[in-house]
């Protein structure tokens, strides 16, 4: 395939101590050969490919020396893009950095849209589909968990995991071909039918186990959808505020400004908690009594945790128990507030409304009572404590929904063998899994299963 060539600041914007440059695709190291003055009259387009040089870069126009660099070399089809790559690192600092662009523009390099080396990492075969949709959740991970989920998509755990169930599929058709090739043996309906139900039933088992961790897959990317309810005046606030403040908040690129509610990020314990700003805190204020139950239920039935405040200077009202029925069946975490002042809450009415979700005692006013609040909400998420480092996590939707309808048809297929239709029906629902299997990779449902068949059976004769 043949591209342009194409540049970008490929480090954060800002006062770094170094900024890097890059340029991508056929003419990178003669665009950069025109700009560089190494040392002896170095060229660019005599070195090796992955070395690095340090020189001047000046603008053959006028021969004035623009920046001091040092530039990387590498040529395809060993580097991201699988083209030829330069990197030039400068100062960092915005109008160092700006001047180095400028010159590669003006120089026959175009300005790379947003991800497009990726995209033709992608294109030139480099990486799979899913692989760059991880370099885009990568650039986008909120949390060091969230970061090692992306990591290891882009590691190729989902792909491997994705072409490893596509050939058992694959070979197990192939062995369905050779035993309706060969009849003569008595018992091949049977054998063929035990080896497409064991071959199914193993798939959906390990498509199952993948789509189990999407919950925790889309929380960890998107955060976990959290709302502070509770009655007026009983400390939603000020929970909201230390959240806020005792964590590092998350910095988002998603403008608040086209939302109702603005979202803020923070990081519990490695859980991005997406907390709905003050205007949904107004909000939910006294939204039962407002709207009702029912209402508020559905306004609620968005969020993943419920974080219910309680007075615990103050006796238990209708409304408390209002909002408990409004949560009812959700994850919640009850949080008994102003333990600093007399009780006059009944906590045995507590407890049983709380049905056995956890109860956590804070005083906001003292700073007390928020560690226990943060463990219990990482306690809650790493329910089973999986690690993100062993497991093939799954997060991306259109990654969710293609397992699903895979989920689906491979089902199917076991319905199918169960049932007693013919081979050749479930052969096709069989075919229709490898094929929703290779569109999370990005292989061509086009691609020829025949061919493929074809080049099993070769392989084993
Ligand atoms: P909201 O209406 O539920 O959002 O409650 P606020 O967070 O605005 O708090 C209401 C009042 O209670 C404020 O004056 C807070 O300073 C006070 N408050 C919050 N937490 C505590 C606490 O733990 N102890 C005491 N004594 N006062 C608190
Ligand atoms: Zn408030």
């Amino acid at each position: 395939m043949e591209f342009d060539t194409i540049a970008a600041i490929s480090t954060p914007m800002g006062e770094g101590a170094i900024a890097i440059v890059r340029l991508s695709g056929e003419k990178a190291i003669h665009i950069s050969d025109k700009l560089f003055r190494g040392v002896g009259g170095k060229r660019l387009v005599d070195v090796h490919s992955h070395t690095i040089h340090y020189g001047h870069l000046v603008d053959p126009k006028t021969d004035i020396v623009a920046e001091e660099v040092m530039v990387s070399v590498m040529k395809g089809p060993k580097t991201f893009t699988k083209e030829d790559v330069i990197e030039i690192n400068c100062h960092g600092g915005l109008v160092s950095v700006n001047r180095v662009l400028q010159l590669v523009l003006n120089n026959g390099a175009r300005l790379a849209d947003p991800g497009e080396f990726t995209k033709r990492a992608f294109l030139n075969g480099r990486i799979d589909l899913s692989q760059a949709e991880a370099v885009m959740d990568l650039i986008r991970a909120k949390t060091d968990r969230a970061m090692n989920v992306a990591l290891g998509q882009m590691e190729g755990r989902l792909s491997r995991l994705i072409q490893k169930l596509r050939q058992e599929i694959l070979e197990t058709l192939a062995h369905v071909e050779v035993n309706i090739d060969y009849p003569e043996y008595d018992d091949v309906e049977e054998m063929t039918h035990h080896l497409l139900i064991d071959k199914a039933r193993y798939v959906k088992a390990e498509i199952e186990k993948v789509l189990q961790t999407s919950q925790q897959g889309k929380i960890l990317r998107e955060g976990l959808a959290t709302v502070i309810v509770g009655r007026p005046n009983v400390g939603k606030s000020s929970l909201l505020n230390s959240l806020v403040h005792e964590n590092k908040a998350i910095v988002t690129d998603i403008p608040g400004t086209t939302r109702d509610v603005i979202e803020e990020y923070v990081n519990v314990r490695g859980v991005p908690l997406k907390l709905l700003d003050t205007a949904g805190i107004r909000e939910t204020e006294d939204i039962v009594e407002r709207i009702g139950v029912e209402k508020s239920r559905q306004v609620l039935k968005d969020a993943d945790l419920i974080l219910l405040v309680l007075n615990h200077s103050d006796e238990l009202t209708i409304e408390d128990e209002n909002i408990f029925a409004a949560v009812e069946g959700m994850d919640v975490i009850v949080i008994i507030n102003k333990m600093d002042l007399p009780q006059k809450i009944n906590m045995e009415r507590v407890e049983q409304l709380a049905k056995g979700h956890k109860i956590i005692r804070t005083s906001l006013l003292e700073d007390r009572g928020v560690d226990e609040l943060e463990e219990a909400i990482a306690a809650l998420f790493f329910a089973g404590s999986i690690e993100a480092g062993d497991m093939t996590y799954v997060s991306n939707s259109r990654h969710i929904a293609l397992l699903n309808q895979a989920l689906n048809s491979i089902e199917d297929a076991i319905d199918g063998v169960e049932s007693g239709t013919p081979i050749d029906i479930v052969q096709i629902d069989f075919t229709r899994t490898w094929e929703l299997l290779g569109e999370i990779i990005g292989q061509s449902v086009h691609e020829s299963l025949i061919d493929q068949l074809f080049s099993q059976f070769c392989l084993g004769k």
